[in-house]
């Protein structure tokens, strides 16, 4: 006899957690089905050394900053150990010498941090961050908005843009075209409006490239650092991040934790093989070992490719739906090298190995826009990056649960790599391209390589392989400006339904994912929910089609 459950959640990362939790404690008898021995998909924390078990890196995702408070004390996260040390400044020491340190929340000391660069653009930094503070005002309530289905005469569709249109009718024509420019322009350009210094737009760059298969000077990269600038940690910064306790694995269980204890089953080495379709809904999955369980909500969290193409099939899709599924943009170019230390980086610029507060937020390696620009021609070209562009964190700098005392964890998030190199392991050229990176840092810090004891670097393929990450993209699909909001998997679909009644979406792949944000997860559940309600007041929920 086949299992039977109120609703299904296919994926047990961070957001099929969140999404089981929000339906088990709205009464749902829910069960997460996921196919790796663990959950947390990309925000996991491992031991990837086995004759090293005691050192524990957060192997994929390792700063949070997105998760909003909504879920955090709906979830009682805190309960379940969601515990965030706020880092500490961007720091970017220059191979001709001298660093800046950059803070979320403390303007005179960047202004003096940046006049070491240039006084103009330490004048201009507080009108930038005061900018984008009122951009974050528009565009952060926007993530936790159900985009409204474009272009549909759909009666509740009206309504839905209508709704959106009269909650953002205090915007001026002003701060409308503000948010036209930052959709639509590069990073480069947008900070070569307000800075001169190189050393300052660099490390301003960075927020603008991270995940992102497109260098500085690509448009659309404007959007993705303000994606990465929206956020807090909940103590009230703006755009600041932090690291939790224990990695990013620390996160997911505590999720998981609040699922449980609103009831919900969860399962490990359940993977699933197939959407089940009956009678034109989805009624449930099969696993890869044959067994069904059956629901009349399933919720996935898997890439649209494997969702969608791979798990229900085109043949119960509409056409243009598989079409623009096909057409998902899912690059990214990057490897995470996790690195275990026997002491911490001594920086030429900012000497000394003892812990000082240049450890404790992102130590970069992007000292210029054309030195992240080179980076990414080079992966443009079909060749990894000579110099690669890398986002730092030494998590240890705050959390001692990682490794043994006197020691420390660093993680280097680092672009980038042709973005084909999904398709095969390219084990002996990722080593190659470790050591240059390494070489990079050693440069600015030359106690750093032979304060290595251990690496583990994780490229395109194994993202794709191991974590289901298609095309080694770190969202699910790439953050560009053809994949957001009401194009977040699809036109007509981006309200975290799909074309296959009963089926919910609610990976990265969505609107406000990417990110450890659990927004995608959330609102699924919230789209049952809704349905489930509606259903039982009148006959079955129907729908026709979501692009009328
Ligand atoms: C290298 C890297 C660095 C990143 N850094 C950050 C960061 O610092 N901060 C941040 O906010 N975000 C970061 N991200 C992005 C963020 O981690 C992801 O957007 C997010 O974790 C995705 O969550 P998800 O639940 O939507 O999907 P996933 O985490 O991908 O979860 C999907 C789950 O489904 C499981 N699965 C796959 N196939 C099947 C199947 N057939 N049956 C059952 N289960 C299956 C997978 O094992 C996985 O557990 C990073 C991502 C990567 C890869």
């Amino acid at each position: 006899m086949a299992a039977t459950y109120d609703a299904i959640v296919v994926g047990g990362g961070h957001n099929g957690l969140v999404a089981a939790a929000y339906l088990a404690r709205s009464g749902a008898r829910t069960i997460v089905l996921e196919g790796r021995p663990k959950t947390g998909g990309a925000a996991t924390t491992e031991a990837p050394w086995p004759d090293a078990p005691e050192f524990r890196v957060t192997r994929l995702s390792y700063v949070m900053s997105l998760l909003p408070p909504t879920i955090i004390s709906d979830l009682e996260l805190d309960r379940h150990g969601y515990k965030i040390f706020p880092m500490g400044p961007y720091y970017q020491a220059f191979p001709e010498g001298g660093s800046i340190k950059l803070y979320a929340d403390d303007a005179q000391r960047n202004h003096e941090e940046v006049s070491k660069w240039s006084k103009k653009d330490a004048d201009a930094m507080p009108r930038w961050d005061a900018w984008l503070a009122g951009l974050a005002d528009v565009l952060g309530p926007l993530l936790l908005t159900v985009p409204p289905n474009l272009g549909s005469h759909q009666a509740r569709d009206l309504a839905g843009t209508l709704r959106l249109a009269w909650r953002n009718r205090g915007l001026d024509v002003r701060t409308i075209g503000d948010v036209t420019r930052l959709m639509t322009m590069s990073i480069a350009d947008l900070l070569d409006d307000w800075f001169e210094s190189d050393q300052v737009k660099g490390a301003l760059a960075v927020n603008g490239v991270i995940g992102t298969w497109a260098g500085p000077y690509e448009p659309g990269t404007a959007y993705v650092m303000a994606h990465h600038s929206i956020g807090d940690v909940g103590d009230g910064h703006l755009g600041n991040w932090g690291f939790q306790e224990g990695g990013m694995g620390g996160v997911s269980t505590a999720i998981e934790a609040a699922a449980r204890s609103f009831g919900a089953e969860v399962r490990v080495n359940a993977r699933v093989a197939r959407v089940l379709v009956s009678g034109g809904r989805a009624t449930g999955v099969v696993l890869d070992n044959g067994a069904e369980l059956h629901a009349k909500v399933v919720v996935s969290t898997l890439h649209p490719r494997t969702a969608f193409l791979e798990q229900v099939g085109r043949e119960h899709l509409p056409d243009d739906f598989a079409a623009d599924i096909d057409r998902w943009k899912t690059r990214s170019g990057v490897v995470k090298i996790n690195l275990a230390l026997s002491e911490l980086p001594d920086f030429t610029a900012d000497p000394g190995s003892q812990l000082q507060e240049h450890h404790t937020g992102s130590v970069e390696m992007a000292p210029t826009m054309d030195y992240i620009e080179r980076a990414f021609q080079d992966a443009r070209e079909g060749r990894p990056a000579a110099r690669p562009f890398s986002d730092g964190v030494i998590p240890t700098a705050f959390d001692k649960t990682l490794c043994p005392e006197g020691t420390h964890i660093m993680s280097l998030f680092t672009q980038w790599v042709p973005s084909d190199w999904s398709a095969e392991p390219h084990t002996e050229e990722l080593e190659a391209y470790a050591d240059r990176m390494i070489d990079c840092y050693t440069e600015l810090a030359p106690n750093f390589k032979a304060s290595i004891l251990h690496r583990d670097i994780v490229g395109p393929h194994e993202m794709e392989q191991e974590y289901g990450l298609v095309g080694g993209n770190i969202f699910h699909g790439e953050l560009s400006l053809e994949q957001l909001f009401h194009m977040r998997p699809a036109p007509g679909y981006a309200d975290y339904r799909t074309p296959l009644p009963g089926l919910y979406y609610g990976s990265s792949a969505t609107h406000a994912g990417g990110g450890v944000c659990g927004i995608p997860g959330w609102q699924a559940a919230r789209a049952a929910i809704a349905d489930r309600k509606a259903s039982r007041r009148t006959s079955p929920l129907r729908r026709v089609t979501r692009r009328a």
